[in-house]
């Protein structure tokens, strides 16, 4: 079929009369159509099917099919049926005018014809005709583009609400066609989940005074899947209703939200364990003080932290490991109520945040059924854990203002328990907290001990216990702080170790016992047979760094090895790697001697004893002091002596306070001593004078052993009018 175009425009002229036929194709031709024409009207069906014209004249009356057959032959062909038929009639014809227009035809021309309203009909009926066509071309395109839409386009009225139209896409939503929906409108509202449902019903309450809504919501479709849609919509008056109109556009977005959804699990949760995870434990928590803020009751939090997990991780791998943290979340989770938040904070820390407790007892009831399940052997693969846990306690009061102070405060409760040897919990307490900014002062204090030479060394006495000989002193580490005093090694040692200022310390600690020695040598030429013991910090013995600064500091002072003695206590002993191990057969192997500090106290089974390079045994003092015939003590010290003895291992018995405790220890043969019986741990200074009056009282009694026998060397006699003096 050709487009409107007056030359190009085909017209089938249908007429039995010759005349007409004549007439008109020379009219229409002179006005650029192109004619074809047919004298009855099975030619004209013919020729219309053969070459469809654009426009057909045609006549009434003719032979055969007559002109109103004819046209309802084209109109009942799908091809044909849109071509504009004008039929031609007597002026006076009335009755057939209105059958012609009755059976399709859109106008008539009157014989006799008048050429010129001939030719502006047929102009008029083709512009009409193309006009059509372009109208329907731009519905099919505009059909086609909303229905290749993923997006759902609908249109509805409102007050009562009808869906006026709906694009296919609006199945892959609601599961519905829109046929369907345009019949049962209240459905589009029904299927909206119930909790999205009365903030879409107020948006189209609104609709009218704000024009245009935007919102994301939920449907649900025939089989209860869900979709969430983002809607945009605008609302405008109908011209031809007078009605409220919107139209709008659903996108499904479950895919974003979906990413969305499992974006934000994962920043608010621990992939290992599946629980909350820190940052969303501490929104909780926030969101709890807050809305407790001046109001009564009370919730806990719980912080707690698994005993000796490393060792598992350490000894079974951190498959094991982690399996076993995924159990404990399973415990701790079914040991508390379903609206109680258990969070992992990483590693083997957890936290329990249970709110409305009735008080600090339940709270603690709650810890220990905590305890009690995790100490139930727990099974992982093929081995079968026991775990313990320690756990603080902090009950929420209006005087935490963030949560992270009420972390840190259950933190610190738990530090304690662990303090208190683990397995246990403690309930949080101002003190504690006081302790707490105690030790960081003193931690922060003790970085700055050495510069302001605030340490300094005391040397206690080694002696015989035969013949009360000098043997050597130990060396002690002091510090005098500024404003607290002296602070007692106990205490801050360990504050060395875990910040690790204990290399610094123990390389000072080394260098000037070591130059103390050489100058007591070069005083006492005797001096050479003494030995200087150093109190080693398990951190030192399993540093390689350590070795390099011995090998340093011996060269430094040009001390002998010899006269070299490093104490390690038995529990660093114990904590025994390959590298500690490496490291004593190198001392060993200098010719640095090495003494088992507080021995008895470690647990350690004296079985083992050979494996190590030990030259003497330290019985730790709780021993001497409550040694007595008969106590297990006493017992402990004769065995120890007797073990030392079988593997050639000297013994010194330390803390002698007593004239007692040096007759016990002489009946059970000990080889040497140390304690305030003897001497307290004396400045250089005093030392010096010990060492010089030691010496001398030695050269006495070797002179008047050759004459007559001495009672008592001077020096234990007068060890009272030796003031240990600090510098
Ligand atoms: P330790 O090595 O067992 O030292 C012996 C401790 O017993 C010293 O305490 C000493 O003063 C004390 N003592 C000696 N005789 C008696 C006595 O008859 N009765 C009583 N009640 N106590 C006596 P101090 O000086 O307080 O040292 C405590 C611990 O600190 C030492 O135990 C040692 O483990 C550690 N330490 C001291 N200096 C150093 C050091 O330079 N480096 C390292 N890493 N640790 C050190
Ligand atoms: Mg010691
Ligand atoms: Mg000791």
């Amino acid at each position: 079929m050709t487009f409107f175009s007056s030359d190009q425009s085909l017209i089938l002229i249908v007429d039995d009369t010759p005349a007409n036929l004549t007439v008109i194709s020379e009219v229409l031709s002179d006005a650029g159509f192109e004619i074809a024409i047919a004298t009855n009207g099975e030619r004209a069906l013919e020729q219309a099917r053969r070459d469809p014209p654009d426009l057909i004249l045609l006549d009434i009356m003719m032979p055969g099919i007559g002109g109103f057959e004819t046209c309802c032959r084209l109109k009942a062909d799908p091809h044909l049926h849109q071509i504009p038929i004008i039929f031609m009639t007597a002026l006076t014809d009335v009755e057939n005018k209105v059958r012609g227009l009755e059976l399709g035809a859109v106008d008539y021309i009157t014989k006799p014809f008048q050429e010129q309203e001939v030719v502006a009909r047929v102009k008029t009926h083709l512009e009409l005709r193309q006009t059509q066509l372009q109208l329907q071309r731009s519905e099919e395109r505009l059909t086609q583009t909303l229905n290749a839409l993923q997006e759902v386009v609908w249109s509805a009225s409102l007050n009562p609400f009808e869906i006026l139209y709906l694009n296919p896409s609006v199945k892959t939503i609601y599961g519905l066609s829109p046929h369907d929906l345009i019949a049962a409108p209240h459905l589009w509202i029904e299927q909206i989940a119930a909790d999205d449902r009365a903030a879409v019903r107020q948006h189209l309450v609104d609709a009218p005074g704000c024009g245009s809504f935007e919102l994301e919501y939920r449907v649900v479709d025939g089989n209860g899947e869900v979709h969430w849609v983002h809607c945009t919509a605008k609302i405008q008056l109908d011209e031809s209703t007078q009605r409220l109109r919107v139209d709008g556009i659903l996108q499904d977005i479950s895919a974003r939200r979906l990413v969305e959804q499992k974006l934000l699990y994962a920043a608010q949760h621990d992939s290992l364990t599946q629980l909350a995870n820190r940052s969303f434990f501490t929104e909780r928590l926030s969101q709890l003080l807050a809305a407790y803020r001046g109001q009564d009751g009370q919730f806990a939090l719980l912080f707690i932290d698994l005993d000796r997990f490393k060792s598992v991780n350490d000894s079974l791998g951190h498959r094991v490991g982690d399996e076993l943290l995924i159990r404990v979340s399973e415990i701790l989770v079914a040991a508390v109520q379903p609206t109680d938040l258990v969070a992992r904070l990483g590693g083997d820390e957890f936290t329990i945040l249970i709110d409305g407790i009735a008080g600090e007892e339940e709270a603690v009831l709650i810890s220990d059924r905590i305890q009690e399940r995790l100490q139930r052997p727990i099974l992982v693969g093929e081995h079968l854990l026991n775990i313990t846990a320690s756990i603080g306690v902090v009950i929420g009061s209006n005087a935490y203002q963030s949560a992270d102070d009420m972390l840190r405060d259950a933190d610190i409760a738990m530090y304690q328990a662990k303090g208190l040897g683990r397995a246990c919990h403690k309930l949080f307490c101002q003190e504690m907290y006081e302790q707490i900014m105690d030790k960081l002062y003193l931690e922060n204090e003790l970085k700055y001990a050495l510069k302001r030479r605030e340490l300094f060394l005391e040397y206690q006495p080694i002696l015989t216990l035969a013949t009360e000989d000098l043997v050597g002193f130990e060396v002690l580490l002091r510090w005098r702080h500024g404003k607290r005093g002296l602070i007692p090694p106990d205490q801050f040692i360990p504050l060395a170790e875990e910040t690790g200022w204990i290399t610094k310390i123990g390389e000072y600690v080394l260098r000037a016992a070591c130059l103390q020695m050489k100058t007591w040598q070069q005083i006492h030429p005797a001096a050479s047979r003494l030995t200087i013991s150093i109190n080693l910090s398990s951190y030192e013995l399993q540093s390689i760094r350590f070795l390099e600064t011995i090998d340093r500091i011996i060269t430094e002072s040009r001390l002998d090895p010899g006269n070299l003695k490093l104490e390690i206590t038995e529990s660093s002993l114990m904590k025994n790697n390959e590298l500690s191990l490496q490291n004593l057969r190198f001392l060993q192997g200098k010719g640095i001697g090495l003494s088992l500090d507080d021995f008895g106290t470690g647990y350690s089974s004296l079985s083992y004893l050979h494996q190590f390079p030990i030259h003497t045994l330290k019985i730790d003092r709780s021993f001497v002091q409550t040694m007595e015939p008969g106590l297990s003590s006493f017992e402990i010290i004769r065995t120890i002596i007797t073990l030392a003895r079988a593997l050639n291992i000297e013994v010194v018995a330390e803390g002698v306070e007593t004239a007692t405790q040096v007759n016990y220890l002489k009946m059970l043969n000990c080889e040497m001593v140390q304690g305030y019986f003897f001497s307290k741990p004396l400045s250089a200074a005093a030392a010096t004078q010990y060492l010089q009056r030691s010496m001398q009282d030695k050269q006495r009694t070797a002179l008047t052993c050759r004459s007559s026998r001495s009672p008592l060397p001077d020096h234990r006699i007068n060890r009272q009018n030796i003031a240990p003096t600090e510098p």
